[in-house]
């Protein structure tokens, strides 16, 4: 349920309104946006009848419920208003929306030493990426492939960051290291085989760093949304959506089907940021620039892209990374359709 105030409510109103719903039995919870403030209601809604709500404050404009299973992740629920998730880096913040400059974040797939892991930031960043991606944990299909160096990988990224300024993402895969990872990380990410691990989804959601969700490899949209809503109810509104391409039935090619279309699907569904991730989305490598575009062309907030400074010689995901060099083509590529839609204001190094 979601209870929209008319401009000018004094706070004591909302205070009072809050207290009052809360003795309904119900978790009232206020988001001040840039033109209105709105109470979402979550709790046992079912019963409760929308005129007894409107005729508990005059100053109340409009109640109306969510009717869809997620609610707090709702467009509804910020009365259509985007969110913003600003991550602090030692560069200055970086804000994730509808309404900022694409932002990329670029790396290895794993950390896997730290010569490799300070080349492949220096390169991104001067090609103009603000996040360094890297797994120092690793979900390998097989038990005997690389699983990345786990804890000492932390270290090698915090020396990345100190280098470099760069954000650093990294993933969580299991609720026993999240308080390491979160120590290190800028924004924590929860991967795909883990997007409905329910107990780690409200572990990293009673955490204050935000989270990169990534959509699972057979996941529906709902399924995905349903599991940001499990970070957002824990307490953790910053979450970022990444979608990193769905199984179909044609593996013959490509990896992965990255669907474009949770650009606009999840933009009229969520206020919360989108990030595409053509690197699992296609699996080569040659395929990632022209999905990569296509994503900002399509109106996404962010772009995730696997750099490694010899591909050929990755201990995991080789195949789709891209050189340092194809990545600086890459961001003067993308610099022209970031730009022709409004979203590409930082500066690109001319190599
Ligand atoms: C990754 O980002 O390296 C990764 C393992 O991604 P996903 O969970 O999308 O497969
Ligand atoms: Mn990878």
């Amino acid at each position: 349920m979601i209870v929209v105030m008319k401009i000018g409510t004094p706070d004591v109103e909302i205070a009072r309104l809050g207290d009052e719903f809360e003795a309904w039995g119900l978790t009232p919870e206020k988001i001040v946006g840039k033109h209105k403030t709105v109470i979402g209601l979550v709790g046992d809604t079912v019963d409760l009848d929308v005129l007894q709500i409107q005729e508990s404050s005059p100053w109340i404009e409009q109640v109306l419920r969510v009717e869809k299973p997620f609610k707090r992740v709702s467009r509804e629920y910020r009365h259509g208003e985007a969110s913003e998730v600003i991550v602090s880096t030692p560069n200055g913040p970086v804000t994730f929306s509808e309404h900022a400059p694409v932002v990329v974040v670029a790396g290895p797939c794993s950390v896997e030493n730290e010569a490799m892991i300070i080349e492949t930031a220096r390169r991104v960043k001067a090609a103009g990426a603000q996040f360094l991606r890297g797994g120092a944990y690793k979900p390998r299909t097989s038990p005997y492939a690389f699983q990345g160096h786990g804890e000492s990988a932390l270290g090698l990224l915090a020396a990345a960051r100190e280098a470099t300024g760069l954000g650093i993402i990294t993933e969580v895969m299991d609720t026993a290291d999240l308080d390491k990872v979160s120590e290190f990380a800028d924004v924590v990410q929860v991967g795909a085989r883990n997007m409905q691990n329910f107990s780690l989804l409200k572990k990293v959601g009673a955490q204050d760093k935000p989270v990169l969700l990534k959509r699972g490899m057979s996941a529906t949209i709902e399924e995905w949304l349903m599991a940001a809503e499990y970070i957002l109810a824990a307490g953790n509104p910053n979450v970022i959506l990444c979608e990193r391409g769905i199984r179909t039935f044609d593996r013959q090619y490509a990896r992965n089907t990255l669907d474009l279309a949770v650009i606009p699907v999840l933009r009229s569904l969520t206020h919360l940021p989108i990030m595409l991730d053509p690197s699992h989305g296609t699996g080569r490598a040659e395929y990632v620039p022209s999905l990569a575009l296509a994503s900002v062309a399509g109106g996404a907030d962010s772009l995730m892209i696997e750099v490694h400074p010899n591909p050929a010689k990755a201990l995991s995901d080789g195949p789709q990374s891209l050189t340092p060099e194809r990545f600086d083509r890459l961001m003067q590529e993308l610099a022209v359709i970031g730009k022709a839609v409004g979203r590409w204001p930082q500066a690109v190094a001319v190599v």
